[in-house]
């Protein structure tokens, strides 16, 4: 069944996206798929195989036969690996690390893509977060959105988020390793990070996460209707 709608929610790390993309559905009492998530859940799989996440052959066999499941509630976000909640494992440093090389793989891409249109079908409205949501995935969603920061305000707010959690203050160590993340995703052949041509760009820079919600919030409500 085709969604009521989509919103398509993409830009890179640490713009804010997850926050602004579960405040939006929360607001338009949507749905809401994470597939980054998704590609964290098969990178657990390749790290967990043993597999070298550069070997894209052997990365390809894992993606093949994973199963994985994600929550679509904005405020229950628990996601499976087989049956295993390991919605905390793959926020860790490996897959993190790791998750850009498997998420270039073509196979990993097809197999993930397919799964994303399966599951954002259903008859009420969704709101899905990615890199390539607009531009692949949904390339007809309603309201495309591409959420963008300055690198420096990116990596300030990840190592405050980091800091309130528990970890050192290393801000030189996250703003290096958002640049890497930029690169990888906006180098790579298949699928890489741009904005779709008509999509609404938006620097969160200077907003607060508040401010970027109720923006966007009323321009789907503009362009889809109101809220049931
Ligand atoms: O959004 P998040 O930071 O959890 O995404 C993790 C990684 O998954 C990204 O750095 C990117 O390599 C990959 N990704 C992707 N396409 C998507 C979503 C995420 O390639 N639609």
């Amino acid at each position: 069944m085709t969604p009521a709608w989509v919103v398509a929610v993409d830009g890179p790390a640490g713009t804010g996206k997850s926050s602004v993309s579960k405040g939006l559905a929360r607001a338009l009492g949507a749905r809401y798929l994470d597939t980054g998530a998704m590609y964290r859940i098969v990178t657990l799989a390749v790290l967990r195989a043993g597999v070298d996440p550069a070997d894209s052959r052997a990365v390809a066999r894992v993606a093949d036969s994973v199963q994985l499941d994600v929550g679509q509630h904005p405020d229950a976000g628990r996601f499976y690996l087989a049956a295993e909640d390991v919605s905390a494992e793959i926020r860790g440093d490996a897959v993190t690390h790791a998750v850009s090389a498997v998420s270039a793989v073509p196979e990993v891409r097809d197999r993930l893509v397919q799964l994303q249109r399966q599951l954002a079908a259903g008859p009420d409205g969704v709101v899905v977060e990615g890199r390539d949501i607009g531009t692949v995935v949904f390339p007809d969603a309603d309201v495309k959105v591409f959420l963008t920061a300055t690198a420096e305000e990116r990596a300030r707010r990840r190592n405050a988020q980091n800091m309130a959690k528990g970890f050192d203050d290393d801000y030189a160590g996250v703003l290096a390793d958002v640049q890497r993340r930029d690169r990888l995703d906006s180098t790579r052949e298949v699928s890489p990070l741009r904005a779709a041509d008509d999509a609404v760009v938006v620097d969160t820079s200077a907003m607060t996460e508040q401010q970027v919600v109720e923006h966007l919030a009323a321009l789907v409500t503009e362009r889809v209707g109101a809220p049931r």
